[in-house]
């Protein structure tokens, strides 16, 4: 038999995939620079030239059958100490190499930590909005998905995240800068966050624990800081990306950083090694590794995402569509006029502009646009958007 929960899962969820799958065959009749495509959020730029001169060096001096091996399940003991050190030093938990386990970016991480923290019939509760994968990571674990919609702002609403606390809570997955908001986490946020857990987890008499998913960490624009999450809270699992950062999303690098004062902190150590196993993540790219843990803290120019954010942002709000400026990541969220997303997607793609409505998110009544393409693009799609803002009668 066939397990249902796989049949669903491959028939649902796939809708940004399909409509980027759209623009591309919309493209053969109508030329691509007309097609107005924001759904996918893959990076437009380069991978920074001391990533690609550091694969270039690893090709030239370290022998091929080293090179592209198999590397141990957890990671390189090279990699994961130099990561431990670079968390260490940027934010001042002291991780040792045992804490850090590299995964094929952050969607291994949270397929991973989640079967690892995660017992049948437990909840998983999530800021929304957020990521669509983690409703099946969770489920996969045996676990129930818990959205907590959040402000006007796209910040907590910490009353809402009490009510849906319960005795079955046992992880709360946050995605600071948020896709698909665009909003940072501020700190004063993850503090209330990190009190309120604390006093739940005292009351239920188990601990909770954030998932702290962070492919965006390094895109935030202007002076805003993202603060780091396992610093304020002890049980924090931070799963954390090169995709978005160094422009690899397609090279599957990335880790999970097991705080060292976690509860139980050993155990989840052998249950990530287990699930890992389980999952059949069986190593990461051993190039791969080699190559990012020389490029620690490095990032890409974001100026080219800045100049996409501003021109977007104020484009549209001057059309009348109304829209929460972006702090971080690469994604506006746009108001659907009428408060219908599916149908503001629907008069937008009439147009051949591409967007993703926000119930894929966890959030109707919105719409996703992914900046992370070239200048002209948005530049190109404005009169479009203008017609489309008439339509509305903004
Ligand atoms: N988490 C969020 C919020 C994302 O937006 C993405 C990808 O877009 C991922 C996780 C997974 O990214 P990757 O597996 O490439 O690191």
């Amino acid at each position: 038999m066939i397990p249902n929960k796989y049949i669903t899962w491959g028939n649902s969820g796939a809708i940004i995939r399909e409509l980027a799958a759209y623009g591309a065959q919309r493209a053969k009749a109508v030329g691509p620079e007309n097609v107005y495509d924001f759904t996918i959020g893959s990076p437009s730029i380069e991978p920074p030239k001391k990533f690609l001169d550091t694969v270039d060096e690893l090709m030239k001096t370290v022998s091929p059958i080293e090179l592209h091996t198999y590397a141990p399940a957890a990671g390189l003991e090279s990699v994961r100490k130099a990561v431990a050190g670079y968390l260490a030093d940027s934010f001042g938990v002291e991780y040792s190499p045992d804490d850090i386990y590299m995964t094929h970016g952050a969607s291994s991480a949270l397929a991973i930590i989640l079967a690892a923290l995660l017992s049948e019939g437990e909840d998983a509760l999530v800021l929304a909005p957020y990521f669509p994968e983690y409703k099946i990571y969770v489920e996969q674990a045996g676990g129930r998905l818990i959205e907590v919609p959040c402000d006007a702002d796209f910040q907590t609403d910490l009353d809402a995240l009490e009510k849906r606390l319960t005795p079955k809570t046992s992880v709360l997955i946050i995605n600071s800068p948020n896709n698909p908001s665009g909003a940072v986490l501020s700190e004063s946020s993850v503090k209330a966050i990190s009190e309120l857990l604390n006093r739940k987890a005292a009351e239920y008499g188990h601990p909770i624990y954030i998932v702290a998913d962070e492919p965006y960490r390094e895109l935030v624009y202007g002076d805003i800081e993202v603060p780091f999450i396992p610093a304020f809270y002890d049980n924090t699992i931070y799963c954390y990306s090169f995709s978005k950062s160094l422009s690899l999303p397609g090279e599957r690098i990335g880790y999970l950083a097991v705080s060292p004062k976690a509860e139980a902190h050993d155990d989840i150590r052998a249950a990530v090694n287990g699930a890992g196993r389980a999952l059949g993540y069986v190593c990461v790219s051993t190039m791969f590794q080699l190559a990012a843990a020389q490029c620690l803290g490095v990032t890409v120019d974001i100026s080219k995402y800045d100049n996409n954010r501003l021109l977007a942002y104020t484009s549209l709000k001057d059309m009348g569509f109304a829209c929460v400026k972006p702090d971080g990541a690469f994604y506006l969220f746009i108001k659907a006029p009428d408060g219908d997303s599916q149908g503001f997607c629907r008069k937008a793609m009439e147009k051949d502009i591409l967007l993703v409505p926000g119930d894929a998110f966890g959030c109707p009544g919105y719409a996703r646009l992914a900046y992370c393409v070239s200048n002209e693009r948005i530049r190109r799609s404005l009169p479009a958007f203008k017609t489309l803002a008439e339509e509305y009668g903004l």
